[in-house]
């Protein structure tokens, strides 16, 4: 007997009853009933992006405390915005975050645009996200597909073209399951399934609700989708980062250029990040002040999404003679916390104090 196609009618049925009995209870769903808050919903995607569940939900909550309202975010400095950001990585999206709330809260009397188109026009707003805030917030009949829909869809269709050339034929068949009523929940659905059931390495079909629909199941290989491209190996950058202690025990800090990676965020001051080592000479050369620049023994290694980056660290006792750099701050290190330091250099901080 050959497999059945999956049926989108069959399929919706399904999985929203089965959503209505399982779906996730997450700090910015809304209950059945309740209209959803287009702030949350707008909020809760961009945490979402590129993080996991579990790493959003304090942040969600923090941020909702902080400024409950979207006019409340627009009125905030950016710098609290990213202070409150620091370790969900991707800055560029808390900069974002508060340019599009602020254009919405003045420009757009506060409402955000009812459409995906309308709502891609926004500052950090992707076709992926336009797409999930139209369903969610708005129940327009719109098809986010993020990893947890693309393996689901995937696999119900048993599509072998692998990523990242295969995405265009998993959202055209993505779209053909999104329902005209319900939508948003739909979506929900469809990553609530991908999180809980349809897992990358053990899909557990046996309790799935789309086993009857689903090719992958009756091939009895759903692993084996999405199939994806060898990846090319991440290239290693390396930099060198100048730790610049006065008598009263304050490091130097200052704030990263607005463009660009870790863009606006405080550093400890380094050189650029580049393809070739730094020998410890020619890196001393752009210490940002004098001093007797000694090498730390060690690295740091710090993974970004395109890149591995392994930091030199230089330290050096300096006096008030030596000069105070434009834009240099000073603070002690049980104080760093007061800045809004990413990671990476919470990690140089952590070395140095080892
Ligand atoms: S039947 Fe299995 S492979 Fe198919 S959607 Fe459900 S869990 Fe995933």
């Amino acid at each position: 007997m050959s497999p059945p196609i999956p049926d989108p009618i069959s399929v919706r049925r399904r999985l929203l009853q089965w959503y209505d009995r399982h779906g996730r209870e997450l700090p910015w769903r809304y209950k059945k009933g309740e209209t959803p808050d287009p702030y949350r919903v707008w909020l809760s995607e961009i945490m979402l992006h590129q993080t996991t569940v579990t790493a959003v939900k304090g942040y969600f909550d923090d941020f909702t405390t902080r400024w409950p309202t979207l006019n409340d975010l627009a009125a905030a400095d950016l710098d609290a915005v990213l202070h409150a950001w620091q370790g969900l990585g991707y800055y560029a999206r808390a900069r974002n975050l508060h340019k599009c709330a602020r254009i919405v809260a003045g420009d757009l009397g506060g409402q955000f645009p009812g459409t995906a188109p309308g709502l891609k026009a926004l500052p950090g707003i992707g076709d992926y996200t336009a797409a999930a805030i139209a369903a969610i917030a708005f129940q327009k009949k719109a098809t986010p597909v993020d990893v947890n829909i693309e393996r689901v869809t995937a696999r119900l269709f048993a599509l072998s073209d692998a990523l990242p050339k295969g995405r265009p034929r998993i959202f055209e068949r993505a779209s053909t399951l999104t329902p005209q009523s319900r939508p948003g929940d739909f979506a929900q659905a469809m990553m609530d399934l991908g999180a809980g059931v349809c897992t990358p390495k053990s899909p557990d079909c046996g309790v799935c609700p789309l086993k009857v629909d689903c090719l992958s199941a009756h091939q009895g290989n759903p692993e084996r989708y999405p199939v994806k491209a060898a990846k090319a190996p991440r290239p290693v950058r390396y930099g060198v980062v100048f730790w610049a202690v006065r008598e009263d025990g304050r490091v130097m800090l200052r704030k990263r250029p607005e463009q660009g990676l870790l863009g606006g965020m405080i550093e400890i001051p380094s050189t650029d990040w580049r393809d070739q080592s730094w020998a410890q000479v020619e890196a001393s050369r752009q210490a940002p002040v004098k001093g007797r620049w000694r090498r730390l023994d060690g690295v740091v290694r710090h993974t970004f999404t395109h890149f591995h980056l392994e930091l030199m660290i230089l330290i050096a006792d300096v006096d008030k003679k030596a000069g105070n750099p434009k834009g240099a701050l000073w603070s002690t290190p049980h104080k760093f916390s007061e800045h809004a330091l990413p990671t990476l250099m919470k990690k140089v901080a952590r070395h140095v104090s080892r």
